[in-house]
């Protein structure tokens, strides 16, 4: 019976593993003995699935980078930082200087957004979620750093306030693959429960300068897309961003704006929210 959690190749020695709870992405990169690990999923158990299968593909040590703080992304650190490492120090684990600091200091306020988040979008998980050990990063991104994985150029971006204050980009040039995080979304709308949805479209304005139409880019969830399908969001993304500057120079309830928004008026309602408090000076 094959593992319900396996590495595809999605271009030149990079995989991405679909986890079928919340639809989420990890990608692994490989280098010259080395190996990079983009995102964790969200418990030791689905942790300990996925190391299974980075060790399918590789015996590589790895590094791990985590595209922004959400649980379902960096809550299976701990136990991929020890993979096949026992007797050394755990490995690097990259992300922005504000995830790092957000999990270090404020790790039982994120686990208990992450249980009430859990509750509502994979009830299943939630109660692991209040034991799962939380390691912060390590290696900190700030504007850009380029990681040599083994002869192979690996760069981490931050451009910008987007899907939340510290999204990272993983773009590996020789394979013409981005890995764009939760900043961009397939088979579901972008969430904006963190979100600056002001700033957001510039984000993936500079994430899109990185791409061809030949890339390949994973998202934080779904299937792999490429340049058009993120232009397509990009427009939402900044008709969104339109509609809110417009709602609230109006005076507009954040109800009816959200009701002609991109997204759907119930996501659309909490990027409105979330706009509104920006322009009011209260987030
Ligand atoms: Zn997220």
């Amino acid at each position: 019976m094959p593992s319900r959690a396996e590495f595809a190749e999605v271009g030149d020695d990079v995989y991405v593993l679909r986890y079928p709870v919340l639809d989420v992405n990890a990608t692994l990169i490989l280098g010259d003995g080395e190996a990079i690990l983009v995102d964790t999923l969200a418990t030791e158990a689905q942790a300990g699935e996925l190391a299974v299968a980075v060790r399918a593909v590789t015996p590589a040590a790895l590094t791990i980078v985590n595209t922004h703080h959400h649980f379902d992304h960096t809550f299976g650190n701990a136990v991929l930082a020890d993979l096949g490492s026992l007797s050394s120090p755990p490995r690097p684990i990259w992300a922005h200087a504000s995830v790092a600091a957000l999990l270090r200091d404020r790790a039982e306020a994120v686990r208990r957004e992450a249980y009430e988040e859990a509750l509502r979008l994979a009830p299943s998980i939630a109660e692991e979620l209040l034991t799962v050990p939380i390691m912060a990063p390590n290696e900190t991104v700030r504007h850009e750093s380029t990681l040599d994985l083994g002869g192979r150029a690996v760069i981490l971006y931050h451009f910008g306030r987007g899907h939340t204050d510290g999204d990272l980009v993983v773009h590996v040039p020789d394979a013409e693959v981005v890995v764009a995080g939760d900043l961009v979304e397939e088979g579901a709308a972008p969430s904006f429960d963190d979100a600056y949805p002001l700033e957001w479209p510039e984000t993936v304005a500079a994430l899109l300068r990185l791409t061809t139409p030949s890339t390949a880019i994973v998202p934080g969830h779904g299937a792999a897309v490429g340049q058009n399908f993120v232009r397509g969001q990009h427009e939402e993304l900044a008709a969104l961003d339109w509609v809110i500057r417009d709602g609230h120079a109006d005076g507009a309830p954040a109800e009816h704006v959200a009701a002609k928004a991109p997204f759907g008026p119930d996501v659309a309602l909490v990027a409105v929210r979330r706009g509104y408090a920006e322009l009011s000076g209260r987030l």
